[in-house]
């Protein structure tokens, strides 16, 4: 019998955590703290596991790590990028496996296959063929003007990032308020491997030339390394926007900065915090943990947030169940007060069953 355990993240944005149990062996599906610093998912009654599969190196899905004794200290599977995003994470060598970006690959004997996400470089979707199929979708968007998305294949179940629940705003028309909130500069603080090469696109397609923070700079350069990654008709763009960057003048807070990290909490943006104060217009456009000065200034009306899609629509969580033709659809990282159309339209589909059992 084939099942599928939610661990966290099936009832709420919690870190994700799942288990495919199938042919014998049993699958951890990402392990991740947070968003809220310090919330990890509860081990104590899961048991050893064969392997872990990282979707990608966000710390939501991959950044405990650190509890894998609990569970036997089985070896971790993630591609090639995420594993040189997750350099220092506390996993040997050994115990490392590599995913290919898209394509067919053999997980603990298991066949399988992976698809890029269009989340983060690197991010991975996976779909076990057994059982009807399984599909594990990871954080996913099918919005981003670089970042491919590749659609999985036909499945009986799938877990799907539904973290947006009811949102169907495009990210076109969310970019329009956030370049216009820009007009006399902005600090727009992204997270490390995320939005950031993605938000200068979409202010160079208006005419605008954004700087760039030095870790931005380096992520478009990695991205340049390896064509699977990313949408190369970018590729000229992306070139002339790194020789464009000057690092010998200074910021200033008539500039539109894109940096890291995303809640001025750390890196550049703390920095340029520290330096522009009251002058600076920060803007924010991610999830704000407590107890983070973006938290801070948007609480007392000194910073701006905008939402900037990074995960499926309500439109795209519908289009992915009815491409795959799923039977059973499990909404992911969402509260269920947050997608009460969503699960309105999935109907018979929608299933929240915390142990699934899967088709023969
Ligand atoms: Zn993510």
């Amino acid at each position: 019998m084939a099942k599928l355990i939610n661990v966290s993240g099936l009832s709420g944005k919690m870190p994700a955590c799942f288990v495919l149990e199938m042919d014998g062996k049993r699958i951890m599906l990402d392990l991740g703290e947070g968003p809220e610093p310090g919330i990890y998912p509860d081990l104590a009654h899961v048991g050893d596991v064969d392997c872990i599969v990282l979707s990608h190196a966000h710390m939501d899905h991959a950044a405990a790590l650190h509890l894998r004794p609990q569970i036997g200290n089985p070896p971790v599977y993630a591609t090639r990028t995420t594993w040189s995003f997750l350099g220092d994470a506390p996993v040997a060598e050994a115990d490392r496996r590599f995913l290919p970006d898209q394509g067919a690959c053999l997980i603990e004997g298991l066949t399988a296959q992976t698809g890029r996400c269009g989340h983060s470089p690197g991010g991975i979707w996976v779909h076990f063929s057994d059982h009807g199929g399984v599909t594990y979708t990871g954080d996913w968007s099918v919005e981003s003007n670089l970042l491919p998305f590749d659609m999985p294949p036909v499945a009986d179940t799938l877990l799907t990032d539904a973290s947006y629940g009811d949102r169907d705003e495009a990210l076109e028309d969310q970019f329009s308020k956030i370049y216009d909130a820009c007009e006399d500069g902005a600090v727009l603080c992204v997270p490390s491997h995320g939005r950031g090469p993605e938000m200068a696109l979409a202010f160079l397609a208006r005419g605008h030339i954004p700087r760039l923070g030095k870790s931005i700079y380096a992520e478009i350069e990695q991205l340049l390394e390896n064509e699977t990654l990313y949408d190369v008709t970018q590729k000229p763009v992306l070139k002339a926007l790194l020789q464009q960057q000057d690092y010998n003048s200074a910021f200033s807070t008539t500039d539109i900065i894109i940096t890291t990290e995303a809640n001025a909490e750390s890196g550049h943006s703390a920095e340029l915090l520290a330096e522009f104060g009251a002058n600076g217009n920060f803007i924010f456009t991610g999830h704000v943990p407590d107890n983070t000065p973006a938290k801070t200034m948007l609480t007392n009306g000194t910073a701006q947030w905008f939402a900037w899609n990074v995960h499926p629509r309500q439109r795209d969580v519908i289009a992915i169940a009815d491409q795959t033709r799923a039977r059973f659809v499990l909404p992911a990282f969402v509260d269920p007060k947050k997608a009460e159309n969503l699960f309105t339209i999935l109907g018979e589909r929608l299933c929240c069953e915390q142990e699934l059992t899967l088709p023969e």
